[in-house]
């Protein structure tokens, strides 16, 4: 018998088959890339500069228990991530803060909306843009009309084919508008990325006697469900799975597909220490791509040449290949979901965690501490 199968070697997977193997117990990892890590993979490519091969993962934690559970398997290199937008030709803060008003409006204009956002949010405060925009103060409706404008509504097309109107107000409300001159993307206590990658950190946690790892495998080519038992190769009963793929997957899409957004990226190396002035540049209104990272400006590599990535939102469609990026943040995709996670609760030693499983956008560090909590409930 096999005691734990955890399918997926990302984030998610590799900490559960971590924490039990820690507690002695024998798992087994089926994975169906030829890699670990999922999308925090990272990789050194031709010209040895190390890349992250899903898009720019910048690790961030307010959780002592996340950070120190990482720390046993890698050192750190502090990185406090600034992103820039190029908006009317100029290269502002993003979020969008105070700095970012001083560079884009003559100065009279720009003290104006400072003067009205400090004297009706307070300073400090972080707002969405659905706040600015429901204000009662017609100076910070104008300003909201423009951040909406310039910021929000084409970058929403090109991410997700559809305006901020259409998805859950949540997804705008990730980036908020700081009340602010700080121009950090992200307030955690512990910013970092692993000293040698994603990709080491994660093998460190996963050599462990007591864990095996099967890579190119769909966990269907091996496992069949039968009157609510596991079995691998019809033969072999297994006892708990831990399931971070694709939910609608694992119930071969019974109650519909869930969708998903893709990205493509364009990756171009220049011999040249550096290609741009910070790690991410957002795009919003021009080009077809969203973003621009240069990875160089997170691993702090010293190397005579530098590798960006170009980012391409796309459609995605599982059965051509497509790798599901994002889960689309609507009501009717969560009705659809609501119908699985109902089959998982009549389940028993079924455990869906993370992104895929769960259906929902999740920092690693979300991830991970989702991965904590369902180990610890055993
Ligand atoms: P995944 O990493 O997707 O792992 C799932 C694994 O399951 C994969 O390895 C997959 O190959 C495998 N699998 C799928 N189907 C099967 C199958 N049928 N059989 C076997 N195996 C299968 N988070 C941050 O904290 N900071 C960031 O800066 C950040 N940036 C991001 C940028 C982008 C572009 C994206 C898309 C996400 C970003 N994230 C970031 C989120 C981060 O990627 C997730 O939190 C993390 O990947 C979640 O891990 P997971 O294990 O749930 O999923």
């Amino acid at each position: 018998m096999i005691e734990n199968l955890v399918v997926g070697a990302g984030v998610a997977g590799c900490v559960i088959a971590n924490r039990l193997a820690q507690k002695n117990k024998q798992v087994l990892i089926v994975e169906k890339r030829n890699k670990i890590g999922g999308q925090a993979h990272d990789s050194y490519n031709k010209k040895n500069v190390l890349v992250h091969d899903y898009g720019p993962h910048i690790f961030h934690t307010d959780s002592e228990e996340v950070f120190k559970l990482l720390s046993e398997y890698t050192d750190w290199i502090l990185y406090n991530h600034e992103v820039l937008g190029f908006i009317d030709n100029n290269f502002v803060p993003i979020p969008f803060n105070i700095n970012s008003i001083a560079k884009l409006f003559p100065s009279e204009k720009g003290n104006k909306y400072i003067k009205n956002l400090i004297s009706y949010f307070n300073y400090g405060e972080k707002i969405t843009i659905w706040d600015l925009k429901n204000s009662s103060n017609e100076i910070l409706k104008e300003l909201a009309e423009y951040i909406y404008n310039k910021v929000f509504y084409n970058y929403t097309l090109k991410q997700w084919d559809c305006s901020p109107e259409q998805l859950d107000r949540e997804v705008t409300s990730k980036v908020p508008v700081n009340i602010s001159k700080d121009n950090r993307y992200f307030f955690d206590k512990y910013q970092m990325i692993p000293a040698e990658g994603y990709t080491t950190m994660f093998r460190k946690m996963i050599e462990m006697d007591n864990i095996s790892l099967l890579l190119n495998t769909d966990f269907k080519d091996i496992l069949s469900i039968k009157n609510g038992d596991f079995k691998l190769y019809e033969t072999i009963r297994v006892k708990n799975i831990f399931y971070t793929a694709p939910i609608d997957y694992f119930f071969d899409f019974e109650f519909g597909k869930l969708p998903y957004r893709s990205l493509k990226f364009k990756h171009e190396t220049y011999s040249r220490k550096y290609y741009q002035q910070n790690a991410v540049i957002n795009y919003p209104n021009n080009y077809d791509f969203t973003r621009v990272t240069e990875f160089k400006h997170i691993t702090k590599q010293k190397t005579p040449f530098t590798t960006i990535a170009k980012e391409y939102p796309q459609k995605c469609n599982l059965e051509d290949g497509d790798i599901p990026y994002y889960p689309i943040p609507k009501r009717d995709n969560r009705e659809i979901y609501y119908k699985y996670s109902a089959k998982v609760k009549r389940m028993k030693n079924f455990y869906p965690v993370g992104r895929l499983a769960q259906y929902e956008y999740l920092n690693m560090t979300q991830a991970i501490e989702n991965a904590l909590k369902t180990v610890a409930k055993l």
